[in-house]
């Protein structure tokens, strides 16, 4: 899969991002940050009005959702949405396999909202028959809360299955969808989920500043006076949006007009089966020049996600992961630290203005790196490899 667009290039200084957000974005997108728009004035109304839409459709909406988009990072909008929709004597099942789950129970902490926990640990996925288990256990929970891609180890995580659940047990669903929505499907009807988020900066390749809720809109209306936020109240902010076009309090305008772009280019692209098959390929074509140069991935390919993919960092004693990371970004790659805690990891994205041949030339890289420091198998210890198979058991 290759882009025709022009892509960002290291030789002008600018490295690419091999990181689940903010990622490499496009020079059309950041072009469309050249110039000021007055936050009353029609144009920009008329931007949000179209920006809401066009997210709505990509969520497969029949008409009863609706999108309310909000200042901040993702994670202002995950407490939106916990804080909005979940009622003060509610309670939530959240599924965590890594550190976005945990987030979510601790957002639930702060704002004295029941919570309970099933946590997997860093990479095992919450299954839904388990959650059937829990639901059935406590029927105090009203809510459950999944992270549609764990971003932390880059584990899809099986959202159907657990909506599934969560359905039968007649509960409310919610969904961090943050590093997913746009490329992994998502159709809220379909799932019938209650509400979920994600952000300007991720699989739609825009810039950070802004996140945005789509729920339904039954949910929204009864969501009144419920948030223990001003700002961060997604009642309040869908009412004035509906009231006057506009948002509560200064909008980031040129995130909002970079993010237009955005939409615009995934549109063009082929909407979210394009951008899945993009970076689908993206991952395919990484991990295995990877794998040829002796790494491991830490999960199984079932639960590869094409977000962000975890490897072990090799057991060879040459190996530093400070000289691996600045050898690669001298040669124009930024990677991520990785955030397992029994062994060493590192991680590699492949969402962004990216294609097959810039993992190639990533993949490269990583070799001339690896060769540098006199690795020269990249095998990961036995102690990883025998974590990965607690996961196939
Ligand atoms: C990126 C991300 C978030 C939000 O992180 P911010 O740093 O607040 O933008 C939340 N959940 C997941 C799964 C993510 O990937």
């Amino acid at each position: 899969m290759t882009l025709t667009a022009p892509i960002p290039d290291p030789e002008m200084g600018e490295p690419f991002l091999l990181t689940p957000g903010p990622l490499t974005t496009s020079i059309e997108v950041k072009r469309a940050m050249l110039r000021d728009w007055g936050s009353w004035d029609d144009d920009f109304r008329a931007m949000t009005r179209e920006m809401r839409q066009r997210l709505l459709a990509i969520a497969g909406d029949d008409g009863s959702y609706d999108c309310v988009p909000l200042q901040g990072s993702g994670s202002y909008c995950v407490e939106a949405m916990l804080g909005s929709f979940v009622p003060r004597d509610g309670k939530v099942l959240v599924l965590a396999n890594g550190a976005y789950g945990l987030r979510a129970a601790k957002t639930l902490e702060y704002l004295g909202r029941a919570c309970t926990l099933i946590d997997k640990g860093d990479y095992l996925p919450p299954r839904g028959a388990e959650v059937a288990v829990a639901l059935a256990a406590d029927p105090a929970i009203t809510h459950v809360l999944a992270i549609h891609c764990e971003t932390s180890s880059g584990i899809l995580n099986p959202l159907e299955e657990i909506a599934e659940a969560t359905r039968r047990a007649g509960r409310k669903l919610l969904v961090d969808s943050m590093s997913a929505f746009g490329a992994v499907p998502l159709i809220a009807p379909d799932l019938g989920v209650e509400a979920f988020v994600s952000s300007a900066n991720k699989c739609i390749e825009g810039v950070p500043g802004f996140g945005f809720v789509i729920a339904r809109r039954a949910a929204i209306e009864a969501a009144r006076g419920n948030s223990h936020s001003l700002s961060l109240d997604v009642h309040a902010q869908w009412e004035t949006m509906e009231k006057t076009g506009q948002w509560r309090f200064t909008p980031p305008t040129h995130a909002v007009a970079a993010f237009m772009q955005a939409l615009r280019m995934h549109e063009a692209e082929g909407g979210a089966p394009a951008r899945l098959a993009r970076y689908t390929d993206n991952r395919d074509v990484m991990v295995a020049g990877m794998r040829a140069l002796g790494f491991e991935t830490l999960l199984a390919d079932t639960w590869l996600s094409p977000i962000i993919v975890t490897f072990f960092c090799p057991a060879d004693p040459a190996f530093d992961f400070n000289q691996f990371y600045a050898a690669m970004k001298a040669r124009g790659f930024i990677i991520y630290p990785g955030k397992l805690t029994v062994v060493d990891s590192f991680r590699i994205g492949c969402i962004g203005r990216m294609d097959a041949a810039i993992m190639r030339r990533a993949v490269a890289a990583a070799a001339e790196a690896l060769h540098g420091m006199g690795v020269t198998n990249a095998a990961p210890p036995a102690i990883a490899l025998a974590e990965r198979a607690k996961l196939a058991a």
